[in-house]
C-alpha cells in the first residue's frame, strides 16, 4: 500500500475524511468531513483567522452567497475564460484534458495552448484514449462552472461561484464604507466553491466542491506600501524564481524585503502575506523543504496580473499550487463598473479618484488539509501502527479519556474527568478495547495526550497522561489536568516536569 493509500484508509475508516454518499455508486470529486475531519478544519479555519484576519487591524470578514448571477460571470470574465480544453474518446466516450494528454520533452504538460493547435498534435503524434487505445475527438472548450436554473419556473441563470473572491468585488462600496473609507483595507471570505474539474484527483486535492480562503486586500496604486512590512522583512521565504525554472536551478531562499527590491515580488502587500504564509504553512508542521513560491511564468500569468506567486507543497504525486497569490490590479473592479454601470471609484485623503488595487491570497482549505496529512504523517513501525503529528492548535482531539476497566466506579469517575475536560477542549471517549488498541485509535486521528483512569483516580485523585508523540507517561492529579493540559499546548511546561514519570 503507497503512503497516499495508506493515509487515505485512515482517513476513511477514522471518520477523518470519506467519499460523498458512498452507499451509491459515487460520482468522483466529492468528499464529507466526518467529525475526525469536521473538527481538523474548524480548527484549521479558527487558527487561519487567529494568523492571517485577527492579527491584522484592517482586515474584515464577509461570508457571501454561493450562488451568483450570471451576470457576475461575465463582468469577471469566468462566463468566456474560465475553460479547458477537452478531448472525448471516439468509442468507450470518457472525456480528458487535453493538455494533460500532451508533455513536452521535460515531461510537463502543455499548457494555455488553443485547441486548434491542440487538435494537430493529437492528430500528428497519434495519441490515443489513456482508458482504451481508441481514436480522440476534436478538441472543445470546456466550461467549468456548474450551472442552475433560479425559481420555480427558471428564466434565470445562476452559477455556483467557482471561488469566493466575487462576492467581495460586488460588495465593495458597502465594505468598503464599514471600513471607514479608508486605504488600504482587506476583505477575508472563508468558503464553499465548485468547480466541474473534469479530471478529479488524488483525494481532496482536485475535487468539484471545495473550500477556499481568500482576502482582498485593497489598496491605492499610488501609496502601495503595507505599514506592517517592518515586522516581517527580514524573513526569509524560498522562491522558485523564473530564471531557476528555465534553466533547471534550484530555488532561491531569500529575504521578504529582498524579493521586492530585486522585483521578483511586484509589490510590499504581495511580499507581506507571502512571508506570513511561509511561516503559517511551517507551524502546521509542513517542513520548510517541501514549500515553495512558485513565480508564474509570463505565459501563465494573466495579462491584468502585476505578478502572480503559488505556494507550493510537495506531495507524494510533486509540487501542487496551495495558495494563488496574485496582484489582481484594478482589474476587478474595473470591470464590475463597466458591466454593472455602477461607480466603484473611491476618494483619496489628497481627493484623488481612484480604483482601488488588490493583492488577492486565495487558500485552498482541502489541498491544505491534505498537505498537513502527508507530512504529520508518521509511519511507525516500533509501534506498530501509523499516526498523524498534528499541531496542537489544530489536532482535532486534545486528549483521550480511557477508563482502564468498565467496573468498580471506575467508568463514572472517567465520566466526570471526561465531562470536566470537554468543557475546555474536544476530548475523546474510548471504553472498548485494550488499552493497546485504543492508544493506537487515538494516535491515528493524533490525539495529544491520553488520560487513563485507573484504581488510584478512585483513591488518590491521580491519572496517568500519555504523550503522543514519545509515549511517555507521568502521572497527575486530576485536579491540574485542565491547567496542565492547557501549559502543556501552550509550550509553558515540558510534559516530563509536570508529573511523576511513568516507566
Ligand atoms: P489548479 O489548476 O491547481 O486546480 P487553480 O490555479 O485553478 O488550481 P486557483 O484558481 O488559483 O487554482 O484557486 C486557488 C486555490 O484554490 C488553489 O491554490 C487550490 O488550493 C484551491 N483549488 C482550486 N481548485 C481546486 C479544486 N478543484 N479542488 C481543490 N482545491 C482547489
Amino acid at each position: 500500500m503507497s503512503r497516499m493509500e495508506e493515509i487515505q484508509r485512515i482517513c476513511f475508516n477514522r471518520g477523518i475524511i470519506f467519499p460523498t454518499a458512498e452507499i451509491y455508486s459515487t460520482i468522483s470529486g466529492f468528499f464529507d468531513y466526518g467529525p475526525v475531519g469536521t473538527l481538523l478544519k474548524k480548527k484549521f479555519i479558527d487558527y487561519w483567522r487567529e494568523f492571517f484576519v485577527k492579527s491584522e487591524d484592517n482586515i474584515l470578514e464577509m461570508e457571501g452567497s454561493i450562488i451568483l448571477p450570471e451576470s457576475v460571470f461575465k463582468a469577471s470574465g469566468h462566463l468566456e475564460s474560465f475553460v479547458d480544453p477537452i478531448a472525448q474518446c471516439l468509442k468507450c466516450k470518457s472525456i480528458h484534458r487535453a493538455d494533460e494528454l500532451i508533455q513536452d520533452k521535460t515531461g510537463k504538460f502543455v499548457e494555455g495552448k488553443p485547441v486548434k493547435e491542440l487538435t494537430e498534435i493529437i492528430k500528428k503524434e497519434k495519441i490515443k484514449c489513456p482508458r482504451c487505445g481508441s481514436e480522440l475527438s476534436e478538441v472543445k472548450l470546456f466550461n467549468l462552472m456548474l450551472k442552475t436554473e433560479i425559481s420555480p419556473l427558471g428564466g434565470q441563470t445562476g452559477y455556483l461561484r467557482p471561488e469566493t473572491a466575487q462576492n467581495i468585488f460586488t460588495a465593495f462600496q458597502r465594505l468598503f464604507r464599514v471600513a471607514r473609507s479608508k486605504l488600504p483595507f482587506g476583505v477575508a471570505q472563508v468558503g464553499r466553491s465548485f468547480r466541474n474539474e473534469i479530471s478529479p484527483r488524488n483525494f481532496i486535492v482536485r475535487v468539484r466542491e471545495f473550500n477556499q480562503v481568500e482576502i482582498e486586500m485593497f489598496y491605492d496604486p499610488e501609496k502601495p506600501d503595507c505599514k506592517n512590512f517592518d515586522g516581517v522583512k527580514n524573513k526569509k521565504i524560498v522562491i522558485f524564481t523564473r530564471d531557476a525554472q528555465k534553466n533547471d536551478k534550484e530555488p532561491i531562499k531569500i529575504t521578504a524585503e529582498d524579493a521586492v527590491k530585486k522585483k521578483i515580488v511586484p509589490n510590499e502587500w504581495m511580499a507581506y502575506f507571502l512571508a506570513k504564509e511561509f511561516e503559517f504553512y511551517k507551524s502546521l508542521g509542513i517542513p520548510e523543504d517541501a514549500l515553495r513560491f512558485r513565480h508564474m511564468l509570463p505565459e501563465e500569468t494573466p495579462h491584468y496580473s502585476d505578478g502572480n506567486l503559488d505556494l507550493e507543497i510537495k506531495f507524494d504525486f510533486g509540487w501542487k499550487e496551495t495558495v494563488g497569490n496574485a496582484v489582481r490590479t484594478d482589474h476587478d473592479l474595473k470591470n464590475h463598473m463597466k458591466f454593472s454601470g455602477k461607480d466603484l471609484t473611491v476618494t483619496t485623503d489628497d481627493k484623488r479618484k481612484i480604483v482601488p488595487n488588490v493583492v488577492e491570497p486565495s487558500f485552498g482549505i482541502d489541498r491544505t488539509i491534505y498537505g498537513i496529512l502527508t507530512h504529520c504523517f508518521i509511519e511507525d513501525k516500533k509501534r506498530g501502527w501509523n499516526w498523524f503529528k498534528f499541531p496542537a492548535k489544530i489536532a482535532p482531539y486534545t486528549v483521550a479519556i480511557f477508563p482502564l476497566v468498565n467496573k468498580d466506579g471506575i467508568p463514572e469517575k472517567s465520566m466526570e474527568v471526561y465531562k470536566t475536560l470537554k468543557k475546555e477542549f474536544d476530548v475523546l471517549y474510548d471504553d472498548s478495547g485494550s488499552i493497546g488498541r485504543r492508544y493506537a485509535r487515538a494516535d491515528e486521528v493524533g490525539t495529544i495526550f491520553a488520560v487513563t483512569v485507573d484504581y488510584d483516580s478512585l483513591e488518590k485523585d491521580s491519572c496517568t497522561v500519555r504523550h503522543r508523540d514519545t509515549t511517555k507517561q507521568v502521572r497527575i492529579k486530576i485536579k491540574d489536568l485542565v491547567s496542565i493540559v492547557n501549559k502543556l499546548i501552550n509550550k509553558e511546561v515540558d510534559f516530563e516536569k509536570v508529573g511523576s514519570p511513568i516507566k
